[in-house]
């Protein structure tokens, strides 16, 4: 089979590798959907900047997988071929206490968490080697491109929303509009937001955050933005913010123009941020948050929600390539100029 390889210096090498065999509790996924997340391009395919868990180990990229079970390993308890499932997105050790509570995102076991496509074999092939204790089971009314954004996306905003709670009652600002920004005005709608404001640089994310009815307003970025959302907001700013930039100046605006007793919460990763606690945050009964990723239990939670709500995450998806053209995807997407790429397979391509 086929497998893409990120060597770190804005390529990619497609090679070919065997196809795994399922050992105890393990599954041979036939890949049908493989998006790129933001964090590929940051910390992998311009160069390999991440440590840790963020440290990629040459191995098959793509850590957001959604396919079907064509092998099953013996010792399989609960999914066997024929399944449609999502792979969440960290192969935790299962037994630390952050496994124990389905954030194997944050497992502590140095030896045993692995995440699919940086330190064990990702989505980005024609086959995928899981860990049946990883798998998500995806619903027939939704696609796998659908499965592919709950792998990681859909699952890191829903967890963030989670916690700052969503209602109708909000005012929600979202820096960053990006595909982790728009599956935030995705989801904010189906809890009930009315008023969303999202703020970005890049003219094409602006334009379909409006087209596809995910933001009710959008502003440029700069330096006015934190009076452009008070004057949107009846001069209060909004009750929550999300920030899904990273950026210095979008996080501090985040902060500032969220109202007294409002919640803020950082998804996007990296960088750094500079804010005045005294009148920022302390005066104004403000509280921050910081959300990473999901659990797994919070993730099939969401699934369900999908379904209920209709609402379908492939709907960001406005590029998809083949196997053979992976190069071309992660081109696009590092270009910004997109909402979410993904590869595709058989019938979802
Ligand atoms: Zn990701
Ligand atoms: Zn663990």
């Amino acid at each position: 089979m086929k497998g893409a390889f990120l060597p770190g210096n804005s390529t990619v090498e497609l090679k070919e590798v065997a196809v795994p065999e399922p050992g105890y509790g393990e599954v041979l996924l036939r890949m049908k959907a493989s998006t790129i997340c933001g964090s590929d391009i940051r910390c992998i395919y311009h160069e390999h900047l991440g440590k840790g868990p963020e440290g990629y180990q040459g191995v098959v990229a793509g850590h957001e997988p959604c396919g079907q079970i064509v092998k099953a390993g013996p010792g399989c308890r609960r999914f066997g071929v024929g399944d449609r499932v999502i792979v969440y997105h960290i192969s935790g050790c299962g037994v630390c206490n952050d496994c124990r509570r389905g954030y194997m995102i944050s497992c502590t076991s140095e030896k045993y968490r692995r995440a699919y496509g940086w330190q064990r074999d990702g989505g980005m092939a024609d086959f995928l080697l899981a860990e049946e204790k990883d798998l998500i089971h995806l619903p027939g009314e939704l696609t796998y491109a659908d499965g592919a954004q709950v792998a990681c996306g859909f699952g890191t905003v829903y967890e963030g929303l989670e916690k700052i709670g969503i209602s109708g009652k909000d005012a929600v600002l979202i820096t960053g509009l990006g595909p982790v920004g728009l599956a935030t005005g995705a989801l904010c709608r189906k809890l009930g937001a009315n008023k969303i404001i999202g703020i970005d640089v890049v003219k094409e994310r602006m334009q379909l955050a409006l087209d596809l009815k995910l933001c009710d307003e959008v502003l440029e970025s700069g330096p006015a933005n934190v009076a452009e959302v008070r004057s949107l907001t009846g001069g209060m700013g909004v009750e929550r913010a999300v920030d899904c930039s990273a950026n210095e100046q979008a996080r501090a605006t985040a902060i500032r123009a969220t109202r007294k007793w409002g919640r803020i919460v950082f998804l996007g990763e990296g960088g750094r941020v500079e804010f005045n606690p005294s009148p920022d945050i302390i005066h104004d009964q403000k509280t921050i948050y910081g959300s990473w990723v999901t659990s797994t239990w919070l993730m099939e939670e969401l699934v369900e929600r999908l379904v209920r709500w209709n609402l379908h995450p492939a709907d960001l998806v406005t590029h998809r390539f083949s196997l053979d053209n992976v190069d071309r995807a992660y081109t696009l997407m590092a270009s910004g100029k997109c909402g979410k790429v993904a590869v595709c397979f058989d019938e979802e391509l």
